[in-house]
């Protein structure tokens, strides 16, 4: 099949999402604030993680508005476990660039949309398309994956330049799309990516609607697609953290406006690993008072590029020095976004 033919595709593949597509909360409507906090939630995360934040986000923020003033730190917090914290940052400068040079309404335009912090070609493609119906293709791996089996296309998905001619390729195909039908075929090639042509393990293709048509399925070549980049190995970190407890309080201290989980809230911790007595030994400085241990445990997290090999130690002191922010159990739960990186070294109960 050329790609020229892939408009003959679209018929059967929006009959095939008419029946059997996901009820997903921010498909109930198409109202760009919520078409747009999904897609932000949904970028390296899954549907199923981000149905309850979704949920809890919208409850406290229900509009852009309410997302532009909302505090610092009641944004981490709403975003606490989700990972990737620059989107939240980015969401709320986007809410205040759309008060500002908007005044107060969703943009309508591809550029316009474009423009705002944190959008890139996919969300922007995905906004236009759904909520506005512009003939707008938004390109994540799911679309790369399904575009590149049926056309045996076998370019380098990673390369920015495949990326772009595969857009404008699609473009051409949303184009000669009838008006009223554009989001949905955004929406009908991510699920079929997401739930039939799968990227881990075998595609589903018995299930396909478009199997008649595609290249890779007829020369049993599936496998081959998409290409892609070798990935860089990540690289391993090691660190002392460092469960601080005075009375019921634990300490906490803010990390900095830049880097890894900025501005987020973090265990105080000390890089390599130690053993208990040396752990002790080498925080005397911060004067929290005679320690006692109370557990050792190993954890880690992996982040996209690196991983932590974390030591928590569980210690019990007798001052508060104000280097920390002491906090209660209730604020830890209900105010201070805690990077699930630190969470995960947090005692059980
Ligand atoms: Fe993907 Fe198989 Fe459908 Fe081809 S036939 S698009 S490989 S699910």
């Amino acid at each position: 099949m050329h790609h020229d033919q892939l408009s003959l595709l679209v018929p059967p593949l929006l009959e095939w999402f008419a029946e059997h597509k996901r009820d997903l909360p921010w498909r109930r409507d198409r109202e760009p604030f919520h078409v747009w906090l999904s897609e932000i939630m949904l970028q390296q995360t899954r549907v199923e993680a981000v149905k309850p934040y979704y949920a809890r986000f919208l409850e406290a923020l229900p509009d852009i508005s309410s997302l532009s003033t909302c505090d610092h730190d009641a944004l981490m917090k709403l975003w606490e476990g989700l990972g990737y914290y620059s989107r939240a940052r980015n969401l709320q400068k986007a809410a205040q660039q759309i008060m500002t040079n908007f005044s107060g309404d969703f943009p309508r335009t591809y550029e316009e949309i474009r423009s705002l912090s944190g959008i890139g070609d996919y969300t922007a493609g995905a906004i236009s398309s759904i909520c506005f119906d512009l003939p707008e293709p938004a390109v994540d791996g799911n679309v790369l994956r399904v575009y590149t089996r049926l056309l045996a296309d076998a370019r380098c998905t990673d390369d920015s330049s495949v990326k772009r001619d595969i857009r404008d390729t699609l473009r051409t195909v949303y184009a000669a799309s009838p008006a009223g039908t554009r989001g949905t075929l955004t929406q009908a090639l991510m699920e079929l990516g997401a739930t039939v042509c799968v990227p881990n393990g075998a595609p589903l293709c018995g299930e396909c609607p478009l199997r008649s048509s595609c290249e890779a399925f007829r020369s049993n070549t599936i496998r081959q697609y998409p290409v892609r980049r070798e990935k860089k190995a990540r690289k391993t970190e090691e660190y002392t953290v460092y469960i601080l407890q005075c009375g019921d309080r634990i300490a906490v201290q803010k990390r900095p406006d830049s880097g890894l989980l900025a501005g987020l809230w973090e265990l105080p911790h000390l890089s390599g690993k130690r053993r208990a007595q040396q752990a002790i030994n080498d925080i005397a400085d911060w004067r929290t008072g005679a320690a006692e241990l109370i557990s050792v445990r190993s954890c880690t997290h992996i982040f996209t590029h690196i991983e932590w090999h974390m030591t928590a130690v569980h210690l019990l002191v007798t001052h508060m020095p104000e280097r920390f922010t002491w906090v209660t159990p209730a604020q830890l739960a209900a105010e201070t976004a805690l990077p699930t990186a630190f969470r995960i070294c947090l005692p059980a109960d």
